[in-house]
């Protein structure tokens, strides 16, 4: 299975096929069109796409773009959800984490976690709900809890910190990386017959008779306007499905649907935290979550929650979410990283969803997770927002049911995506090492055959080994639709997220690359004004 579709190809597909419908008057071109590119959207539209849907997606930015690449990056059931009783939510996370790890092991892993206990009670305490977990996963356990010895708990993680340590407990879970999964899941639904874009996004809703009949978008870079007429169409615009909402019928605005979280990561060198293993802190001094996690070659400390009543396409961190993270990380690492040791910081805000009410809209499922939620309008607009990184599928199955079960979509049986290769699925190096050819996975092959295969832009520092090639510029605008410098330098390849003064550094010689491949300029400006934004902190 291939999907190395040019992106002028799809943009034109989307125009004949919508074309087709204007003539035609009798029908639909299309069965579901999804607006939203990130997680949810696009695990919707493959879902869809593989049953045999006629299905389009737009997306206003580039993929994952929003929330879905600015994630810790863990395929995890969520030990926190087991601590609060919500036992179905946990089952249901460690069900979809084995299924994104096997249908993508280039870029989703297992991973050990240490917890380390200063409180003579912390080990037993959390070794035993840890046991709990493992038991929930059954036979999709990553691995067996074990309680750790001090010693054993500095040789797994030498860069704890050694003062007042009582051991540890050692457990398993996944991680992956996040904006590459969601150019998988995009180029395996087009590979499945859907037409899958970026940079295109949704300006209207059509109506006819009260009923929601399609999208009117906008192509972002040539500015033409497509209809695109459908039987059904999912709002997947996660923090920003308000807005959405509010084209329906052009009514009075609706009661907002999601209350945004901000959460911060600050991203410092592998030497902070070197070895295997993940740190988890289940409860901070003040009662948070800590996280240092081996990533790609970096450290990447986090996180925050911070509640925001405004959706801001690039967030920016506050002080006090910083000093936090520092002053966390000082506790628990042997090494205090500074303010000086920061790579790079990125905001994502989580879409948290507001209980429904009566009224306009009212009637929300939770059908398979208290986390997320879809909700049907009058109109038939469908919306669906919440969840989690690792249960996108599930999400999936549960909206395009609910789609069903309003005689929006044809029936047709579901379980589709649980045993679903990506593209290039294949067994990969750890996603602890830095970027490379690795997380091509059977399509590194087509990598290498490119010009500049062996030309390296960067090469991590730390190891040596890995970076950004040439060729990996040229994959991504031939076959994974990259356009701007930014869709290469913060998606494609992470350099923006794993040392934003690196990235700003390459970004002429990769806007370069990337004018020969689309035959036109690349503007630098806006990206490393982006490139400052990840630099600085408050
Ligand atoms: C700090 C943080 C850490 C997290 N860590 C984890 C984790 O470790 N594991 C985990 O499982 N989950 C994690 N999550 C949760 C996870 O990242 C989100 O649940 C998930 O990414 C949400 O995906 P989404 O597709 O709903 O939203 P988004 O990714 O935001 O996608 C919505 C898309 O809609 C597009 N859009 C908006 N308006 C329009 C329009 N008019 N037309 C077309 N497109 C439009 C946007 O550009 C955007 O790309 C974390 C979240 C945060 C904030």
């Amino acid at each position: 299975m291939t999907a190395l579709l040019d992106r002028q190809e799809l943009l034109a597909r989307l125009q004949s096929q919508s074309q087709s419908q204007s003539q035609s008057q009798s029908h639909s071109s299309w069965d579901l069109v999804v607006i939203g590119g990130g997680a949810t959207g696009l695990g919707t539209a493959l879902d869809a796409a593989v049953r045999g849907l006629r299905v389009a997606l737009v997306e206003a930015m580039d993929f994952a773009q929003g929330t879905s690449s600015r994630a810790t990056k863990l395929a995890h059931g969520g030990v926190r959800y087991l601590a609060q009783g919500d036992i179905g939510l946990v089952r249901e996370a460690l069900h979809e984490r084995a299924a994104m790890l096997a249908n993508a092991p280039h870029v989703a892993q297992r991973l050990p976690f240490v917890m380390p206990g200063y409180h003579w009670w912390e080990r037993g305490f959390y070794g035993a709900g840890l046991k709990a977990y493992d038991a929930l996963a059954g036979r999709q356990g990553l691995g067996g809890t074990e309680w750790l010895s001090t010693r054993r708990t500095l040789e797994l993680l030498p860069g704890v910190n050694p003062s007042g340590l009582w051991g540890g407990v050692r457990y398993w879970d996944g991680q992956f990386d996040d904006a590459r999964l969601a150019l998988l899941l995009a180029r395996t639904a087009i590979a499945r017959g859907a037409v899958v874009l970026n940079h295109v996004a949704a300006e209207s809703l059509l109506h006819s008779e009260g009923k929601v009949q399609g999208v009117q978008v906008r192509c972002q870079e040539s500015g033409v306007a497509i209809t695109l007429h459908s039987r059904c169409v999912v709002n997947a615009t996660g923090v920003w499905v308000d807005a959405v909402r509010n084209m329906d019928l052009g009514a009075a605005p609706h009661r907002p649907m999601v209350a945004p979280s901000q959460g911060v990561h600050l991203v410092v060198d592998r030497a902070f935290l070197p070895g295997q293993h993940a740190l988890l802190v289940p409860k901070t001094q003040d009662g948070r979550v800590l996280f240092a996690v081996p990533w790609l070659g970096k450290t990447i400390l986090g996180t925050t929650d911070t509640p925001r009543t405004d959706v801001p396409r690039e967030p920016v961190a506050f002080a006090d979410e910083v000093a936090f993270i520092l002053g966390e990380s000082a506790r628990y690492l042997a090494r205090a990283p500074q303010r000086s040791d920061v790579r790079s910081v990125w905001v994502g805000l989580r879409p948290l969803v507001k209980p429904a009410e009566g009224g306009d809209d009212a009637g929300g499922t939770q059908a398979l997770s208290r986390e997320h939620t879809v909700r049907l309008a009058p109109s038939g607009l469908v919306t669906v927002t919440g969840g989690k990184w690792t249960t996108y599928r599930a999400m999936a199955e549960d909206v395009l049911a609910r789609c069903m079960a309003a005689g929006l979509l044809p029936q047709r049986a579901g379980g589709v995506t649980v045993h679903l290769p990506l593209l290039g699925a294949a067994p990969g190096r750890p996603l602890t090492e830095p970027p490379g050819e690795h997380l091509y996975g059977s399509e590194a092959g087509v990598l290498r055959a490119l010009p500049g295969a062996q030309r390296w832009l960067w090469r991590d520092a730390e190891s040596g080994k890995g970076g950004l090639s040439e060729a990996m510029v040229r994959f991504a605008v031939r076959h994974e639709m990259a356009r701007k410098l930014e869709d290469v330098l913060a998606r494609r390849c992470r350099l923006l997220f794993l040392d934003a003064a690196e990235a700003a550094r390459q970004a002429s010689a990769v806007a370069e690359i990337m004018a020969e491949e689309l035959g036109h300029e690349v503007d630098t400006a806006p990206f490393l004004a982006l490139a400052a934004q990840y630099q600085r902190l408050p």
